[in-house]
């Protein structure tokens, strides 16, 4: 599946202004020009959850998680939010439920063969975590698996799947140039 353009445009709309001059994006600030409330819970076998209220949208992530890890889950809710917005498979979570929550059971599992919905969220947020303008150039650059991870603040497994979906080979860490 690949992203719907209309979507890819929204993201590069939304997310423009709130990159590190020298590296990822910064979470922070996109949820703040998005107003978008988010708090870091106590929620058992929840990984993250985004809940709508009226027009409202919050954002829920797991105190246990890392940082990174928090970071992930904040764009893939995000990705249910604009999936929201563009009138795409989160929409109908939200009109029927008013909530979308992600359990360690749905996302922390590849195994599971994961709905439109999910999927469609999981490519928001790579997205937004590794653009693809970026990560290409950064890979034509020479850059390393594990110095695309500290680049964009993701884990390496991470990385690789975005190299995987992208497209582009690897070789002991390395990406194989054509
Ligand atoms: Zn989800």
């Amino acid at each position: 599946m690949k992203l719907k353009a209309e979507i890819s445009n929204r993201i590069q709309e939304i997310t423009e202004d709130c990159y590190k001059s020298n590296g990822g994006v910064n979470v922070f600030k996109l949820l703040k020009k998005l107003n978008i409330k988010c708090w870091v819970s106590n929620m058992s076998d929840v990984l993250g959850a985004i809940v709508k209220e009226k027009d409202k949208f919050e954002i829920f992530v797991n105190k246990i998680d890392s940082p990174k890890r928090q970071r992930l889950i904040i764009c893939h809710e995000l990705g249910h939010y604009i999936s929201h917005i563009c009138y795409s498979f989160s929409r109908q979570e939200f009109d029927k439920n008013g909530f979308i929550e992600d359990t360690y059971s749905v996302l922390g599992r590849t195994d599971i063969i994961k709905s439109d919905v999910e999927i469609e969220a999981n490519q928001i947020a790579a997205e937004i975590l590794m653009p693809e303008n970026k990560f290409k150039e950064l890979v034509n650059r020479a850059y390393s698996i594990e110095e695309l991870a500290d680049y964009f603040e993701c884990v390496s497994p991470l990385v690789r799947s975005r190299a995987k979906s992208l497209s582009l080979n690897i070789e002991n860490n390395y990406f194989i140039l054509s």
